[in-house]
């Protein structure tokens, strides 16, 4: 900055000082004559205050000069070159407030495109949100409903926007974030993924699982719902998960490390998913780990996600999700009656699914009669089920492994992750809205925000 904007900026710091003071004055006035004084009141006034006065500071910085005679040129994108025109200013909302910013206009000739390079250089390009602000709406909006995170910007940062306005950034972010994602994954089928070099990773495991979140009318039209006949009103969110574990306790059950969980997800086909899944699984040292595991529920597309992206995997059923299966059918058998559903769980869970005799299991199921066609249906879906992952659920011997058999750890993603951001009553998602929300909140959780951000001007 030259001399002429240096003493600028000083004389907006001596105005702000002065501002301050005499709101101090006044507030020590009141205390005096009331003997009283309202510190949110004032604290509130005096950050308002300074707001005001550092608008004015920050509109200084942005008063761009004429560019002097040998500056009047800048090339266009077109390959030929366009001319200054005057200075424009516009209004941009800032962490303290709105400021104007005015800046040299250039217009090319040629193909009569406009360009600010100033508005480039601030990343205000198309804009009036500074990045600042730009970056407390993503932050809000990928943890709260969008007009909750408006009232998070007043109460917060004494900014007033709109919820569309949340709405869009935090889209627009999010979408940016996802298409980054999009040409990572695009270089991982290219197998061009750089090598990570790193300490082993001792055990590394990938779970999955879908989630299904409400989305707009128009999301699934000509989609079979759930129920035969009938339309879903929802669209599944396919989650991933990668934690690690190093140690385990002193009864040889497993630990996961601590914060070493990251997620990723996406409305989208298994096919797209499993790619997703495996470029997150090789940031965090796939190729580097001395055993790997992937677990989930029994459905199918998982397991054939399994085999094609990580072959050699150790893969387990999710011992919780067993469990869920066998406690489905004791309901059926023994309709409103907890005794007789707690006694044949005892039986079947304890003595043989948890002691991984699924074979046992299998001929147990199928050996019961139910007259009832209904019943009999889910019986031998159930023993189809049992049989089909009887490999996966050798739980004695991945215990012995000291691996996890259940962790919990995609229930409590599915919950944390989508469903207390995506999942809350009267929300109706585009799926490219859900997926920019996704996107953006998987990044927030994995701790890759700040990175993103720190990146996204060199792009
Ligand atoms: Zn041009």
């Amino acid at each position: 900055m030259d001399s002429r904007g240096k003493k600028t900026a000083a004389a907006v710091l001596e105005e702000v000082a002065r501002e301050v003071g005499q709101w101090l004055n006044v507030l020590f006035r009141g205390r005096r004559k009331t003997g009283h004084m309202d510190l949110e009141a004032s604290e509130i006034m005096i950050r308002s205050a300074m707001h005001r006065v550092g608008a004015v500071g920050v509109t200084q910085l942005l008063q761009f000069p004429v560019p002097p005679a040998e500056q009047r040129t800048v090339p266009c994108f077109c390959g030929h070159t366009a001319h200054y025109q005057e200075l424009h200013s516009k209004s941009v909302l800032t962490a303290v407030g709105p400021v104007e910013i005015s800046r040299p206009y250039y217009l090319c000739p040629h193909c009569h495109n406009g360009r600010f390079p100033a508005d480039v250089e601030l990343d205000i390009e198309n804009t009036e949100l500074s990045p600042g602000v730009r970056r407390m709406q993503a932050a809000v909006g990928q943890e709260t409903p969008f007009d909750h995170g408006r009232q998070q910007m007043k109460l917060l940062a004494d900014l007033e926007v709109t919820t569309k306005s949340v709405e869009r950034t935090a889209e627009a972010i999010g979408a940016d974030i996802a298409q980054g994602e999009r040409q990572e994954i695009g270089r991982a089928v290219q197998l061009d993924l750089p090598i990570i070099l790193g300490k082993s990773v001792p055990i590394l495991y990938v779970q999955m699982d879908g989630t299904g979140i409400p989305v707009v009318k128009k999301e699934t039209l000509g989609r079979q719902g759930k129920t035969e006949g009938q339309p879903s009103h929802t669209r599944e969110v396919k989650l991933g998960c990668v934690f690690t574990q190093t140690a385990w306790d002193k009864k040889g059950f497993p630990i996961r490390d601590p914060d070493s969980t990251t997620y990723t997800g996406a409305i989208e086909t298994a096919e797209e998913f499993g790619k997703r899944l495996y470029v997150e699984a090789w940031k965090r040292g796939w190729s580097r780990a001395e055993k790997k595991v992937v677990m989930g529920d029994g459905a199918e597309w998982i397991w054939n996600l399994a085999e094609q992206h990580f072959p050699g995997a150790v893969q387990i059923v999710d011992l919780y999700h067993a469990r869920q299966h066998l406690w489905d059918l004791a309901r059926r058998l023994y309709p409103n009656n907890e005794a007789g559903q707690k006694a044949w769980m005892k039986l079947h869970q304890k003595r043989l699914l948890d002691k991984g005799k699924i074979e046992k299991l299998v001929a147990a199921i199928r050996s019961i009669h139910s007259t009832n066609s209904e019943v009999a249906d889910k019986i031998r879906i159930e023993a189809d089920y049992f049989d089909r992952n009887a490999d996966r659920m050798c739980y004695p011997k991945f215990r012995k492994q000291r691996l996890f058999v259940g962790s919990g750890v995609i229930e409590a993603g599915c919950k944390t992750v989508i469903g207390s951001r995506l999942k809350k009553s009267g929300m109706f998602w585009t799926v490219r809205g859900a997926n920019a929300i996704i996107a953006l909140r998987c990044c927030h959780l994995n701790g890759r925000f700040e990175d993103y951000w720190e990146q996204r001007l060199a792009a």
